[in-house]
Formats: C-alpha cells, structure tokens, sequence
C-alpha cells in the first residue's frame, strides 16, 4: 500500500539542531499545525515528546486535543476556546476584539503587529490589551511577533526585529500596572532562527515549523544548516507490462513511448494529495525516473519493475518544478495515507 515514512533519527536531529539554535531545547516550540506539516499529527507529536520538546503549536482546539498530556503547553494559533481549556493550553490572540469574548482564566500570548499586518495589535494598544487582560481574569502570559521576510535578503526583517525589541521593556511596564509579571517573549519561525543562529538568541521561545521536519527556504547566502528530511512517500506496484514504441501512457496519453519499454504503475495519485503533473516537462521521482504521462488520481507510472517505489524523499525536487514551497507540497499530503515511523540510524 503507499504509505508515508518518517524517519524519527532525521526528525530527532532536526530538533536537537534547533534546541542548540535557541539555547535549549526546552525553548524550542514545535509546530505541528496542519496535521505536522502533513507529515501526520498523532506520529510526529510523539517523537517530538520524546525528544525532550516541551512545548507544541497547533492551529485548534481540535488539534490540541489530539496531543493532549504530551507537553507542558499547547500553543493554539488560530482558534479561540468558547468554554474552560485545559490547563496546558494558550491561545494566540490577534486583536483587542478577541481578548474581549475569552473565558476568564484563560492563558493567553498575544501577537504583536510588527509590520506583517495580517494580525496583532500594535504596541500603542498594549495597555488596552492588559486593561482588558486585568478586567477579564485572564491569564497573559506572553507576547509574540511574525516576520513577514525572515528569509529574504533584505533589510526587512532586521526592521521587524528592532520594533520587536523596542516593544519589550514598553510591554514589561504595562504588564507590571495590572500585576502581569515573567512576560515570555517570541518572535522567531524557521528562518528568523536560523538566520540569526550565529548570535545570541534574544528571546524566550523560537516557533520552529518548516526546519524541524528538515527544510530551510533561506538562501544559502544566509547559512548553511544541517537539516534532514523526514518525510519519504511511497508507491506501491499494481501492475507491471512491456509497451511498444508508440504506445501511450496514462490519460490524455501525454506520454508516448521513444522505444519498447517495461513499466509498472503503482497506488499513489492526486487524490491521495501529490500534486498533479500533467503530463508537461519532466518531473522525476527519488530514484530519478520520470514520471510517465499524467498523474492519475490513484496512479501513476514509471519505467521499471520495482516493487515500492519512493517518489521522493526531499520535497525540494517537487517544490521546484510547481514553482511553490516545501510547505506547500507536504501539508497537501492526505492525512488518510498510512503513516510508518523508522529509524534511519
Ligand atoms: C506556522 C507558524 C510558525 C512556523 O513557521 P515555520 O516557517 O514553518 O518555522 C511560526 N509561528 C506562527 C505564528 C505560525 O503560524
């Protein structure tokens, strides 16, 4: 059957890499929104335990629910609780509106616009924020910022982070005026913290998504990093047959045979969440081969017998040829594709 594997070794020393990135990895928050990446929320979260992380990222309540008791505290994204959570859990809160409408005693980090504008309050609003905190019996317990071009060339990013920076000791003031104290301050994703990971890191938290399953969209001007893949996706072998020269391949027949040739195909298609060639320019799995015609829904086809056959092993080559990101091809992956955990080590 095609399944995913992931590699625990690769993981584990993604997060290992990290922790020493920030100071230990007992500040490193692990980023599993999205079903992990689409790498498979219920295999992931357990490694990253294991390892040591002590604290999660998740988008919702329903995610956090699905891991909950394996770390300290879950940070929730992009959800807000209607009743009494768990004690592990914080949520991320966007603006002053939404502190408004929280339950009393609910542990909260809210986010700082620093100049992606997509969410947070601005430090002008930060008394309003804790003037609310105080009246509503919340539990404010940190402050977080998003930068919007960690992994670009540019002087963007470091402008992000002086604001950043210059918002601390004005928050820690406010804070103290509603009795708020040990604010935890974070601003980092992937990129943010390896980007700077010469240096000494500034905050208390770094929220590591991309990098921990083994991938960095910085340009390599900016740091080289010794990150692992872990995640593998696997065909298996349906059928083998010999084509003729001029015999043609898959729907649309996009695919013509030069010469006489054996082909399998094997049980993995758009539909189980792999993008869809179609058929145009040359798109090759991990062993190399091309992809023959287009991807079907369940299928596809390539020369050879091989019984398993690993599309790929590094979202990059995929990641490339649909001009997007690693991000983009992994979290598509379906979450009803089997999931096995191996040791590469
Ligand atoms: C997804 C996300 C991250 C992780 O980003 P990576 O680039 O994958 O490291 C960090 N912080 C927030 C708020 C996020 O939504």
């Amino acid at each position: 059957m095609a399944h995913i594997q992931l590699d625990f070794d690769a993981y584990q020393h993604n997060l290992l890499y990290l922790g020493k990135c920030c100071g230990g990895i007992e500040r490193l928050i692990a980023v599993f929104k999205d079903n992990a990446y689409g790498h498979g929320l219920s295999q992931i979260a357990p490694m990253a335990a294991a390892v040591g992380v002590r604290l999660g990222a998740v988008k919702n309540c329903e995610e956090a629910h699905q891991i909950d008791g394996l770390f300290e505290s879950i940070l929730i994204l992009a959800d807000l609780p209607t009743q009494a959570s768990p004690d592990s859990w914080i949520f991320a809160i966007h603006s002053l509106e939404a502190l408004q409408n929280l339950p009393p005693n609910t542990r909260v980090h809210v986010n700082i616009d620093t100049g992606m504008h997509r969410n947070g309050i601005l430090v002008d609003e930060l008394e309003s924020a804790f003037k609310i905190c105080s009246n509503k019996q919340l539990k404010c317990e940190g402050l977080f910022t998003h930068f919007h071009s960690a992994d670009v060339l540019s002087s963007d990013f470091f402008v992000q982070k002086e604001r950043f920076e210059a918002m601390k000791p004005i928050a820690i003031r406010e804070a103290k005026k509603f009795g708020y104290e040990n604010l935890k301050f974070h601003g980092a994703n992937s990129a943010a913290l390896l980007r700077e990971s010469n240096k000494k890191f500034m905050d208390d938290y770094a929220r590591c998504g991309i990098a921990t399953y083994g991938y960095t969209d910085l340009p390599p001007s900016l740091g080289k990093h010794d990150l692992r893949p872990v995640l593998s996706l696997w065909g298996k072998k349906m059928s083998s047959r010999k084509i003729e020269k001029g015999d043609c391949v898959g729907y649309g027949a996009t695919f013509e045979a030069p010469a006489s040739m054996v082909i399998s195909t094997y049980d993995l298609g758009y539909g189980d969440g792999v993008f869809r060639y179609n058929g145009k320019g040359v798109l090759r799995v991990a062993n190399t081969k091309p992809l023959l015609g287009r991807i079907s829904m369940d299928s596809f086809s390539i020369e050879g017998e091989d019984d398993e056959v690993c599309i790929f092993n590094d979202v990059r080559e995929f990641a490339n040829f649909f001009d997007t990101i690693t991000y983009d091809i992994l979290t598509k992956l379906s979450p009803f594709l089997l999931r096995k955990v191996i040791r590469s080590s």
